[in-house]
C-alpha cells in the first residue's frame, strides 16, 4: 500500500481578510474560507497517481491532512468527495497564530498520526498558500521529516517502490528530477485540472469521519507550536492603498503609443 498525504490549507475566499490587530495574523473565524488552489492541485496529483497504480493492481491510500479552525472539516470533507481516503484535522486554539516553522512542526506532528508511526511515502503540498504566501512549509516539511524534496514541480511520473521521478520549473527552464522515496513535493498551481467531487463522493464524505485532534493528541511540543512557538511573527500587514485608478489607452497604436509616451512623461523617445 502507498500512502500519500495531501497538506490542505484553508485560506480566505476572498481578498477582503480581517487581521488581528494585536497579532497581526488573519482572523479565521471561518468566513468564506476554501481550499487553498494549489493544494486542490495537489490533492488531484495524488488521486492522478492513485487511479494510475489502480490500473497497475497497486493500491494507494491518500490522505487529506490539515491545521485549522473546526471549520476546516467541511473542506477536509470536500477532499473526500474528491476522492481521498481519508482526512485528519489539527485544530487547537494552541496552533493559533503559528508561523511557517511552528505550522511546519505542527504538521509532521499530525502526519506521524495520521501514519500511525510510520512515514508515507510521498506528502504533497501546494506551492504556495494564497494568504501567507511563504512557500516554506513544503520544504520545512521534508527538513523536519528528513525526506527528501522537489518544490515547484510541474509532472510527477506514477512513483516506482524506489523513487519518483518529476518536472519542476526553475528560472532556466524545466527540470527533470528523480528522488528517492519518502519524499515531499510542492506542486504547481497549473499542474493538472483538479476534478470535481462525483454525487457518489459527496454521499461518502457526507458519512466519512474526518478525524480531529489537537496539540496533545498528535504529542505536539507546546513550546513548538502557535505563536508562542513562533520564533517569527508578522509584524504588520495590511491590504496595500490602491491610488489613482488606471487608465484605458484608446485609439490607434499610434494614438496609444503617443499617449504612453505623454503618462510616462516623455521618458522614452
Ligand atoms: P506556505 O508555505 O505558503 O504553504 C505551502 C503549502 O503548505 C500549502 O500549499 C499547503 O499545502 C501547506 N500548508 C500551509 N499551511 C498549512 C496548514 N495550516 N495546514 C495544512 N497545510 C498547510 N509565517 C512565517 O513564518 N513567515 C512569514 O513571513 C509569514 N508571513 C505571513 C504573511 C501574511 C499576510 C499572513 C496572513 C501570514 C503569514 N505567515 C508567515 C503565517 C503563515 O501564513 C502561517 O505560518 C501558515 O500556517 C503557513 O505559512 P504559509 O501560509 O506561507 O504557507
Amino acid at each position: 500500500m502507498m500512502h500519500i498525504v495531501v497538506c490542505v490549507k484553508a485560506v480566505p475566499g476572498s481578498t477582503e481578510v480581517r487581521m488581528d490587530p494585536v497579532t497581526h495574523t488573519i482572523i479565521r473565524d471561518g468566513g468564506a474560507a476554501v481550499v487553498n488552489p494549489f493544494d486542490a492541485t495537489a490533492l488531484e496529483v495524488a488521486l492522478r497517481i492513485k487511479d494510475a497504480r489502480a490500473n497497475m493492481g497497486g493500491p494507494t491510500r491518500v490522505s487529506a491532512l490539515s491545521m485549522g479552525i473546526p471549520a476546516t472539516e467541511s473542506l477536509l470533507r470536500d477532499c473526500i468527495a474528491r476522492g481521498a481516503d481519508d482526512a485528519l484535522l489539527l485544530s487547537d486554539r494552541a496552533f493559533a497564530g503559528a508561523d511557517t516553522l511552528a505550522t511546519s512542526y505542527a504538521l509532521s506532528c499530525g502526519m506521524r498520526a495520521l501514519c500511525e508511526g510510520a512515514a508515507p511515502d510521498l506528502v504533497l503540498c501546494g506551492k504556495m498558500a494564497v494568504d501567507g504566501d511563504t512557500a516554506q512549509i513544503g520544504p520545512e516539511l521534508a527538513g523536519l521529516l528528513e525526506m527528501a524534496c522537489a518544490t515547484d514541480v510541474r509532472t510527477v511520473e506514477v512513483p516506482s517502490p524506489g523513487g519518483v521521478v518529476v518536472r519542476r520549473a526553475t528560472d532556466q527552464g524545466i527540470e527533470r528530477v528523480e528522488l528517492p522515496l519518502p519524499a515531499v513535493l510542492t506542486i504547481a498551481k497549473d499542474a493538472v485540472q483538479p476534478r470535481m467531487p462525483s454525487i457518489a463522493g459527496v454521499f461518502m464524505a457526507r458519512d466519512a469521519e474526518v478525524r480531529v485532534l489537537g496539540a496533545h493528541g498528535v504529542g505536539a511540543d507546546s513550546a513548538r507550536i502557535g505563536l508562542a512557538g513562533s520564533p517569527t511573527q508578522v509584524v504588520r500587514s495590511f491590504v496595500p492603498e490602491r491610488e489613482a485608478a488606471g487608465e484605458d489607452v484608446l485609439g490607434d497604436v499610434a494614438a496609444q503609443a503617443a499617449r504612453v509616451r505623454e503618462l510616462m512623461g516623455g521618458a522614452c523617445a
